[in-house]
């Protein structure tokens, strides 16, 4: 590091919020800066609640545990946790059919030509294949077994990927605990103002009560309000609503009926869908809808005939689609509901948060904030922003349901240019145009164009090259190891069992 480098380093963070984005951003923070005298600062308001409803997460939140250095025997069971080895959707393409969108591999890739375009050729031979038989997180999730990843295994576990289910509120507690333990200083305080200087750069926050906090960088987890990116800084707000109109949630616990199942289910309903995710000591459910297609009481009284009693009041929350304009102006960056919101359907929330705080990490200021560098930073973010919107949206635009006003109107919305090329693409070919590096890759795209009933014209021709006589023999032997391995695993709350009694120990 060059002398003027060193000496425009950034000597503070100020984090506003308190909840799992202000713990999470607060963590890898701390264990990134540990080697220097930067120092963080956690604001929260005693008195402004988190929203505590990020409970389903996808398989990178592992490498985010791990990069902080979290015992997972420590995490599993204070959070509640539970695996998931995918989503299982339900009613979207007709009322009465669910498909998988799984974790980790499906079948082998043949001849360098990826399953999915061998899986359209065995239904062109009529051999009628299922996700399920070529996925082992699938036909584990459909068995309610459990199997962990291992990358020496031969078959199909060197290909198995899982994420968690957790309580956000426990997360959030457990990584206080971890930021605090490494140096984040927690102040249980409200910002009742944010000062600006002259070139338009946050100067200070003023505290209700009395007192400030000054840093070099602030970071806003505030929440949907965005109390520094947009109440401050105004950055403006991007409407996603003619692609993703649901704009109201409904959250309800209810008790355990039977074991954990080891995936979340995602139920479409009358004027959007319903989330059910397992928890160890409750099941996390909700209703994502859209206002100006069914009002609140309605929505209340459909929630409420598919869960049962809940064991709390349901809880309403309102949003709105979209991103923030820039997720990073001057010398403030937003992460979590501050930065912007997408429906939970494919849960990318909190990996949003992860992946803003990476970029963080590659596009790490000093003290000139260069603006170039922000520009960056803000292109990244929104690309991957408008990928996820376009994998979200795809699960409605697509159906064949035509039972209510809400239905026909999704399946006849317009939609993003991008998102129309892939669907073409794909209903051409059987391929789909996903960059490398994206989170979503082509085998995510299959599996809901498959689950929704999105037939290619035609598959990849050199799968026609391949001897499908014999792969025609590989298939069954496919099935019959994640048979194998699915007859070994212990049942998902066995396994959780396992973890709990371990870490008791
Ligand atoms: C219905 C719904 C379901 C969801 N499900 C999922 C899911 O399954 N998976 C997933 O990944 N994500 C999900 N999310 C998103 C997830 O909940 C959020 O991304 C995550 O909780 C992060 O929230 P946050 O920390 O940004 O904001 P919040 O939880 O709203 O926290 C805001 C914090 O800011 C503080 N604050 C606000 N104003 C002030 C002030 N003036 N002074 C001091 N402090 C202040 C508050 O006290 C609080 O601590 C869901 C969201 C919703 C709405």
């Amino acid at each position: 590091m060059s002398d003027t480098t060193a000496n425009k380093a950034i000597r503070s963070i100020a984090i506003v919020g308190g909840g799992t984005a202000g713990w999470m951003a607060a963590s890898l923070l701390a264990q990134t800066l540990r080697g220097t005298d930067c120092a963080i600062t956690l604001v929260e308001s005693p008195d402004i609640g988190t929203v505590g409803v990020g409970e389903a997460t996808i398989p990178p939140i592992f490498d985010f545990l791990k990069l902080i250095e979290v015992d997972l025997d420590a995490f599993i069971p204070a959070t509640q946790a539970t695996f998931k080895l995918g989503i299982k959707f339900n009613n979207w393409r007709a009322i009465g059919e669910a498909y998988w969108h799984p974790f980790g591999t499906f079948g082998v890739s043949i001849d360098r030509r990826p399953f999915h375009h061998v899986f359209h050729k065995a239904r062109a031979q009529r051999l009628d294949p299922t996700v399920p038989r070529f996925s082992l997180a699938a036909a584990l999730g459909e068995a309610g077994r459990l199997a962990h990843p291992d990358s020496r295994a031969p078959g199909p576990l060197a290909g198995l990927r899982q994420a968690l289910h957790f309580d956000a509120a426990l997360v959030a507690r457990f990584l206080r605990d971890h930021a605090e333990r490494r140096g984040v200083k927690r102040l249980e305080r409200e910002v009742a103002e944010v000062t600006l200087r002259d070139d338009g750069f946050i100067d200070a926050l003023v505290l209700k009560g009395g007192g400030e906090v000054r840093a070099d960088l602030y970071i806003d987890c505030s929440g949907f309000r965005g109390l520094l990116i947009e109440q401050a800084l105004g950055a403006g707000y991007e409407d996603w609503t003619r692609w993703l109109p649901c704009d109201r949630a409904l959250a309800a616990p209810t008790a355990h009926v039977g074991p954990p199942a080891p995936y979340t289910q995602a139920t479409a309903q009358s004027a959007g869908w319903r989330w059910k995710i397992p928890l160890q000591h409750r099941v996390g459910n909700g209703s994502v809808y859209c206002s100006a297609f069914l009002d609140d009481g309605a929505a209340q009284d459909e929630l409420l005939t598919a869960i049962g009693s809940p064991l709390a009041q349901p809880r309403k929350l309102s949003f709105t689609a979209g991103r923030r304009k820039v997720m990073w102006s001057r010398n403030c960056v937003a992460l979590g509901l501050a930065s912007g919101f997408l429906e939970p359907l494919e849960s990318t929330s909190l990996h949003l948060v992860c992946s803003g705080l990476y970029k963080l990490l590659d596009h790490f200021p000093d003290r000139d904030f260069a603006p170039s560098n922000i520009a960056a930073y803000n292109r990244a973010l929104a690309d991957e922003y408008e990928t996820y919107r376009d994998f979200i949206l795809l699960h409605y635009c697509v159906t064949d349901r035509d039972d209510t006003p809400f239905w026909r109107e999704r399946a006849a919305a317009p939609l993003p240019d991008r998102l129309a090329e892939r669907i073409e693409l794909y209903r051409a070919c059987g391929r789909v145009d996903a960059k490398p590096g994206e989170l979503f890759t082509d085998l995510s795209w299959f599996y809901i164009f498959e689950g929704m009933g999105v037939r290619p014209r035609a598959y990849d021709p050199l799968v026609e090259a391949s001897n499908f006589d014999q792969v025609r023999a590989i298939l069954p032997d496919l099935t019959a190891r994640i048979d194998a391995v699915v007859a070994q695993s212990p049942t998902h709350e066995a396994a959780l069992a396992a973890i709990v009694r371990r870490s008791a120990a």
